[in-house]
């Protein structure tokens, strides 16, 4: 009698095309340009960045777009001080939700020039864009967040963004 087969390792990979459409291509145009996009809700008035079709909330189609400021308020955060095989950034580093000034929804950025556990809920951001030349239809256009030197926002004043 062999042994039973306990586990098998089967490579796997998978290539595939996203094309975007809707708000999605909306807010990449924009984001070439160096301007970040959202979508208001017409019913909570919250407005979503990137933008999305339908609110979450409301379950209602929104169309309003608005610009918002590429500067903004941590929300809640998270220390990485483990390594992954696709990320080549200096550990650790801290990944973040930031609420960008005009937002409600909170958009998930990294946070630099800080050390990691100096960053705290409520620190003010900026983002930090790459060279003009280097822009392209890409989130990847803004290269992380740094602290701005303004005072924290108190908890109550951005608990609703959590
Ligand atoms: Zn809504």
């Amino acid at each position: 009698m062999s042994e039973p087969v306990k586990s098998i390792t089967t490579p796997a990979r998978c290539d595939y095309t996203f094309t975007v459409s809707g708000k999605a291509a909306r807010f990449l145009e924009e984001i070439k340009q160096g301007r970040i996009l959202g979508v208001r809700c017409s019913n909570c008035h919250k407005v979503y960045v990137p933008g999305k079709g339908t609110c979450a909330m409301c379950g209602i189609e929104m169309n309003d777009e608005v610009f918002v400021k590429d500067t903004g308020t941590v929300t809640t955060y998270c220390v990485v001080r483990v390594p992954s095989e696709n990320i080549e950034l200096e550990l650790p580093y801290v990944a973040a939700h930031i609420v960008l000034d005009g937002a409600d929804i909170p958009f998930f950025a990294l946070v630099q020039e800080i050390p990691a556990d100096d960053v705290r809920m409520g620190m003010r951001v900026q983002a930090v864009w790459a060279p003009k030349e280097e822009w392209d239809i890409t989130l990847g256009n803004i290269r992380y967040f740094k602290p701005l030197d303004e005072p924290d926002v108190p908890f109550d004043d951005f608990k609703e963004h959590l």
